[in-house]
């Protein structure tokens, strides 16, 4: 079972990664887009980490909603209503319990990816974070079906999302502004991707 906590310490190891990893994501989105995911996930994250503090929510859904408005809000571009949308899908899923198991963390990540998919209309091998999300969610789901424990199903889902992130760099973008570049988008990991991986990663460290 999971807490409260351990979603907070999921968003602290987010923003730390991210904040880490910026000059890198900023890199990626340089190469098929417009230089700027780092900056906007690095805000986005940071105003997420102070809402909580301020807020102190009570509940892993109410704190994964406060999460998701905040990215809303504070990050632009494609990746803020998509990400956004994907933590409040997430804690919607939790309604208003204290603690919840890995088969509904499971199910909370399949809610995220088929709000992400709603909106932005992504399949896989479009080149987003779709390409990493939807690994990370069938990887935790078979994990949870094979009865393993929390440390190794979500080390599952991290490999696969990193996986599936490191396997767009030769698809051609279909959507986002990457698509905009045809042919000339292949070559390159696709940024919303390794940040789907850094985050999916995360939940990982935060149970460890
Ligand atoms: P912007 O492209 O508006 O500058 P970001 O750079 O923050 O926004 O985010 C770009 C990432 O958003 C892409 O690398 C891709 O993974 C993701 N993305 C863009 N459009 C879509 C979409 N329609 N569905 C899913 N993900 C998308
Ligand atoms: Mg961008
Ligand atoms: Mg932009």
């Amino acid at each position: 079972m999971v807490n409260t906590q351990f979603f907070a310490a999921w968003i602290e190891e987010i923003a730390a990664v991210v904040s880490a990893q910026r000059d890198h994501l900023t890199q990626l989105d340089a190469a098929i887009g417009d230089a700027d995911h780092g900056a906007n996930l690095d805000r986005g994250f940071a105003a997420a980490r102070e809402a909580l503090a301020a807020a102190s929510p009570a509940t892993p859904g109410a704190l994964l909603v406060l999460v998701g408005s905040t990215l809303i809000r504070k990050v632009g571009g494609a990746s803020g209503p998509l990400y956004g949308t994907a933590f409040r899908e997430m804690g919607k899923q939790f309604g208003d319990r204290p603690e919840v198991d890995l088969a509904e963390l499971g199910t909370a990540l399949d809610a995220a990816l088929a709000g992400v998919r709603r909106l932005g209309a992504a399949a896989e091998g479009d080149k987003t974070m779709v390409d990493a999300l939807a690994p990370a969610a069938r990887a935790l789901a078979q994990a949870v079906r094979d009865g393993l424990a929390a440390g190794e199903a979500l080390g599952a889902a991290a490999a696969a999302a990193e996986e599936g992130a490191k396997a767009t760099v030769p698809l051609q973008a279909r959507k986002g502004r990457a698509s905009y570049l045809g042919p000339r988008s292949v070559g390159h990991e696709d940024p919303g991707a390794a940040s789907s991986a850094l985050i999916i990663g995360a939940l990982k460290a935060a149970g460890s």
